[in-house]
């Protein structure tokens, strides 16, 4: 079979690899009808995760037909059509009782991190009873691709962890395709005002689209003193980082409001300084961490009531052997007014 493969820092291949296997009797194979990119394999692509070794297929959201099932998998079989989980985890170790599926202790794996991802015909999908979902009918498989990772990201580690709350002024820093889910699942809960921040024009005219109030450009103006003359002076109830550098933690700790929430989405390949000076006087709560996409079953239920359209999102859209074209123009988004390229088998 053809798979996307890292080839070290800088390096990736189009080539052929031999085609997965049952491995444990818990394993699901599944042919890949649609995957994407996402910008964490763009880091990895850099060399900025070095847990990803030469030789990995890479990619983390799809979905697919079963090919093959283990013995012990109990919900699926060959021919159904399914949407893959990001994180594949066993369901019954005490982090997955405790919801904390991206760090299963026999798992916990992130699809193309240490086992091989969904950039090729087919993938091995190990515990699949638990890191699958049966593809509603009716729904576009488009918008389903983007609940493998983006938007279960955006509503548990944007939305959910800095609890947005009805009325709530809040900020989404970075409006790339992760925080335009946070976006897209904040209106579950009714914000009265959603300000979103980015140094792109073209990404904040489509956030307005997506249903923000208020946009700040970064380079054209002072992002924190507007975000504080907006909110006459009081700043915002939840500040979401969803770009992952030092620069834009800072704006969420100087336009958090006292009381506030930040929420931390970006993977921070640095460290940050945390002003701790500021932000225990204002009571601040900090929250940040990994998917867990436990949030997948009731996102599949939104797409199915028409409440959200993720595959607003996709604005190209590529053969899955056209793939090194398809990371030409994702790796330039900002040229190519790229927000998710979408790949069909
Ligand atoms: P992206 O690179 O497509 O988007 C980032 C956005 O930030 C872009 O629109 C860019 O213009 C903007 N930006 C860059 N520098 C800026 C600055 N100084 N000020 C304001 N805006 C700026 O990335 P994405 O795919 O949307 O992902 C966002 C982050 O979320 C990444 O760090 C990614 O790795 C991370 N992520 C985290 C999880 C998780 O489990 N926590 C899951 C998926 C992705
Ligand atoms: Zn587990």
């Amino acid at each position: 079979m053809k798979a996307l493969v890292y080839q070290g820092p800088g390096q990736k291949d189009w080539i052929e690899k031999e085609k997965p296997g049952i491995e444990k009797p818990t394993d699901v194979i599944v042919r890949i009808t649609r995957t994407t990119i996402c910008g964490t394999d763009l880091h990895i692509l850099k060399g900025d995760v070095p847990a990803v070794t030469p030789g990995r297929t890479l990619g983390h959201e799809g979905v697919g037909v079963v090919e093959a099932v283990g013995e012990a998998v109990a919900n699926f079989k060959p021919g159904d059509a399914v949407l893959i989980s990001c994180v594949t985890s066993c369901g019954r170790c005490a982090n997955c009782k405790r919801q904390l599926y991206a760090h299963c202790d026999d798992g916990g794996w992130i699809l193309g991190h240490k086992i091989d991802g969904t950039q090729a015909e087919y993938v091995r999908i190990p515990h699949g009873d638990i890191s699958l979902y049966l593809l509603p009918e009716g729904v576009d498989e488009e918008a389903l691709v983007m609940l493998s990772d983006i938007m279960p990201t955006g509503m548990e580690i944007g939305v959910q962890a800095g609890h947005v709350k009805p009325g709530d002024t809040i900020a989404i820093v970075g409006a790339g395709p992760v925080g335009m889910s946070v976006l897209l699942t904040a209106q579950f809960y009714s914000p009265g005002r959603i300000i979103m921040i980015d140094m792109d024009a073209a990404r904040l005219e489509l956030a307005q689209q997506f249903g923000a109030t208020d946009l700040v450009q970064v380079g054209a103006e002072d992002v924190v003193a507007r975000v504080l003359e907006m909110t006459g002076g009081r700043g915002v109830d939840v500040a979401i980082e969803a770009v992952g550098i030092p620069a834009t933690f800072d704006i969420c700790q100087k336009i958090v409001s006292a009381g506030g929430n930040i929420a931390n989405v970006g993977v921070h390949g640095k460290p940050v300084q945390l002003h701790i000076e500021e932000l225990w006087i204002k009571n601040i709560n900090i929250s940040m961490g990994l998917v867990c996409t436990n949030t997948t079953p009731m996102l599949i239920k939104t797409l199915q009531s028409g409440k959200v359209d993720p595959a607003r999102l996709v604005t190209h859209r590529f053969a899955l052997g056209e793939i090194l074209q398809a990371y030409e123009v994702f790796g330039n988004a900002a040229r190519e007014k790229a927000m998710k390229v979408i790949l069909t088998a």
